[in-house]
């Protein structure tokens, strides 16, 4: 910090020295037309040192982004020639202009980028792809001041080498064009003749070449990667969608609603995992287990007791029956009704615009289309442990078919999933061990939102075993035995069954992917329009992460709907700045934009402002006065950088944060926004209203009490004292 300011205080020293004794003037075209004969004998005497002496005074003129590198251009040219002014000034210039670059890069660059990091992450990606074309386009067309492009582009991420060498030959044109004009100084009136319009129009027209040959590489890129393929004349299709998922449903109703002709295909049930294995299953059996959970704490409701008689297995078939009653939303019938053609079986890409479809009725057809959107899912992960599949396993695919209750369960994994599915076996009477090799469950989430539920966990007889890495599986004596290691000691834990929820993997393999070249990754790999390397295939859902959630797949899929049937014409870029989640385990935790943890990482600039739900009249009268409404802003401002809801409704209370997030609107709206009372959602407004607390305008309430005391005693104001007025 020191050494920022005392740079600054050099600087601003320099620059007030140079107008307060009017340098400027050394810097005009008259005062080197009136010196021109003397400098030149000077330069004939003595070549090195007026060489060196340009040179210095051409690179302190640009590196602090004084004016008059124009007429010091000219006056190379008038001086040392079209070849030695050009070299100088081309050298001179780079220098100067990268030492601004580096200044406005050491004074402010951590500064901007903290205060306005959400907001330049886009420029920050732009920069690191395609920087070294607009730079260059830039410095080519004069029309940006010389000084404003060193100082900007300072305060982005891209690097200093390519900055120097794209500005030295960026500038080159424009330094030839000067210099030229300046072995001509006599008859030179001023710098507005220099740059002809025509000449401008060149330059501009220079400076988007690189830009043109980009598209055109890409074209070329482009092409090659089809050449292989025979493209059909006509089409079948405007769309085929692999996987009728959350994606898959969302990106075929779009289709159809804007009337194209597409076919959704999916092998197994239309719905996905989000149905049949996901959302809808693990909500349903959540709330079985909720009841059971109030039930044994009836006492604190002033029910002296209550108790539940009930079988495993009905509470499962619930779960089936909650799965059947939404399953029309997502039915064939449905779909169909809606404009979709729907094929079950197995889709195969054969080419970028054929899809081969095997029937479940055992019949083959191939469509020809001219898109397709690829949202084949994803599927538990399962990781090679020793003695995993000798003891047996369970996943998010087949825990629900399960009809007897485990007595003891292991649940490997302490992410969104597995913290679900533990708190649920846990309520309806399982002994539940979760087991996670990290430091804490819920690592996406802040450490206290961990610590909090862990704590909630362990009350209700969980046995949460972190820094616990699985190593292997045994059955000892018909025991089965997951042995695992906890700082460098082996821990046997005894167990009936085991639920591996360690995460989910995309469906990669077995559909085409392989076979044109898609290039995947832990996902398939897409650019911000969710193409994939063949622009007329699109990936969304889980399958093209890099979030596993169904409101992002629908989300996604809006996107990969509508740029892939009106590509090129039109084409969108998902946007992921506003993403909310929610894990629905008691108590409830959601999360939209940064925590503290990824502010952090990021480094980014925040304030944070927490309200304790236990103050809330509603979470008080309900029995659930816990929790917390965390929110990140931008300091010294009602801007939202991210929520964190931890407590009853969690999901539900931060959709009010999404929509101001989202629409830019602040603390200062939500405050002035009228909750019904009593609800949990007043908790939104209290943080608001914490926040708008801590940032009180101490002076006008000063000022506001100060008045007050003068209208209570029947004073003029004018009696009040001066220090009242004076700011
Ligand atoms: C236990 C659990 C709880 C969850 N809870 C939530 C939650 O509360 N909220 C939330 O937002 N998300 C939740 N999720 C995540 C959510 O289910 C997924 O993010 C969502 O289902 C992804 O949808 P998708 O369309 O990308 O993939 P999927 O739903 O997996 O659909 C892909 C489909 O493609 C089909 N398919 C694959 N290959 C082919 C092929 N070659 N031909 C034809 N068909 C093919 C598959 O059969 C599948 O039906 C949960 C997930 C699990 C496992």
């Amino acid at each position: 910090m020191h050494r920022r300011l005392a740079l600054f205080a050099l600087l601003l020293g320099a620059s007030v020295s140079f107008f307060a004794l009017d340098l400027g003037r050394f810097l005009s075209l008259d005062y080197f037309k009136s010196q021109q004969a003397a400098i030149e004998a000077w330069r004939a005497a003595q070549p090195l040192a007026a060489a060196a002496m340009f040179f210095l005074a051409y690179l302190a003129i640009a590196a602090l982004s004084i004016p008059g590198a124009a007429v010091l251009t000219l006056v190379a040219g008038a001086i040392f020639g079209l070849g030695w002014g050009t070299l100088l000034v081309s050298f001179a210039s780079a220098s100067g202009a990268t030492l601004a670059f580096l200044t406005a890069r050491f004074l402010l660059r951590d500064w901007v980028q903290a205060r306005f990091a959400l907001r330049l992450r886009a420029i920050n990606a732009g920069i690191e792809r395609e920087g070294g074309f607009y730079l260059f386009t830039l410095r080519l067309v004069p029309i940006v001041p010389f000084f404003l492009i060193n100082l900007l582009m300072g305060l982005t991420a891209i690097r200093t080498w390519s900055f120097y060498w794209v500005s030295q030959i960026g500038m080159l044109a424009g330094t030839l064009v000067y210099v030229n004009a300046g072995t001509q100084l006599a008859r030179l009136e001023s710098l507005s003749g220099i740059l002809s319009p025509g000449m401008l129009i060149s330059l501009a027209l220079l400076g988007v070449v690189p830009l043109i040959s980009k598209k055109i590489l890409e074209r070329l890129r482009m092409k090659k990667i089809y050449e292989q393929w025979i493209k059909p004349k006509r089409f079948d299709r405007n769309l085929v969608v692999i996987g009728g998922g959350s994606a898959g449903l969302v990106t075929s109703y779009i289709a159809a609603a804007v009337k194209a002709k597409v076919t959704l295909v999916e092998k197994h049930k239309l719905g996905g995992d989000c149905l049949n294995t996901g959302c809808v299953p693990s909500k349903a059996l959540i709330r079985s287990a909720k009841l059971l959970s109030h039930m044994k704490r009836s006492a604190e409701f002033g029910i002296r007791s209550a108790t539940a008689e009930f079988d495993f297995a009905e509470v499962m078939e619930r779960v089936q029956r909650v799965v059947k009653a939404i399953e029309p939303h997502d039915s064939v019938e449905r779909y169909t009704s809606l404009g979709v053609d729907v094929v079950e079986g197995t889709a195969k890409i054969v080419s970028p615009w054929e899809v081969e479809i095997v029937g479940n009725d055992g019949k083959t057809q191939r469509l020809r289309t001219r898109a397709i959107v690829i949202a084949a899912g994803a599927r538990p992960f399962v990781p090679p442990i020793p003695g995993l599949d000798t003891v047996g396993y369970l996943t998010s695919d087949t825990v629900w078919n399960l009809r007897e209750l485990p007595p003891r369960m292991i649940v490997l994994g302490g992410g969104p999933i597995g913290s679900e599915l533990t708190q649920c076996f846990a309520r309806l009477g399982s002994k539940v061990t979760q087991v996670e090799m990290l430091p804490r469950i819920m690592v996406r989430e802040d450490i206290e939102v961990s610590e909090i539920v862990t704590a909630r966990f362990r009350a209700e007889g969980i046995d949460v075993l972190v820094n616990h890495k699985a190593k292997k599986f045994v059955v000892e004596k018909g025991e089965k035995i997951l042995i695992a290691e906890h700082e460098g000691k082996d821990v046997r834990i005894p167990f009936d069954a085991v639920l591996v929820a360690v995460g989910r993997a995309a469906n990669l393999t077995g559909y085409g992917l392989e076979d044109l070249g898609i290039p995947v990754g832990k996902t398939v790999t897409t650019n911000e329009y969710l193409q994939t390397n063949y622009p007329n295939i699109y990936a969304a859902g889980d399958v093209a992460g890099p979030y596993q959630f169904t409101h992002v797949a629908a989300h996604q899929a809006w996107y990969a709907a509508v740029n892939a049937l009106f590509a090129p014409f039109k084409k969108f870029k998902a946007d992921y700045s506003v993403i909310p989640w929610a894990t629905f385990v008691e108590p409830e935790v959601a999360r939209l934009g940064l925590n503290e943890i990824e502010a952090k990482e990021q480094g980014i600039a925040y304030e944070t402002t927490v309200y304790h739900i236990d103050d809330l009249d509603r979470a008080i009268a309900d029995g659930e006065a816990h929790g917390f409404v965390k929110v990140l802003t931008v300091p010294g401002k009602d801007k939202i950088l991210g929520v964190t809801i931890v407590g009853e409704h969690a999901g539900d209370l931060i959709a009010e944060y999404v929509l101001a997030m989202k629409h830019g609107i602040g603390l200062n709206k939500i405050l002035g926004t009228i909750h019904i009372y009593p609800t949990l959602a007043e908790a939104n407004k209290y943080a608001a209203g914490v926040w708008k607390k801590a940032h009180a305008p101490e002076k006008l309430l000063e000022l506001v009490s100060a008045f007050h005391t003068a209208a209570r005693l029947g004073l003029p104001l004018r009696t009040l004292p001066e220090r009242f007025f004076s700011e």
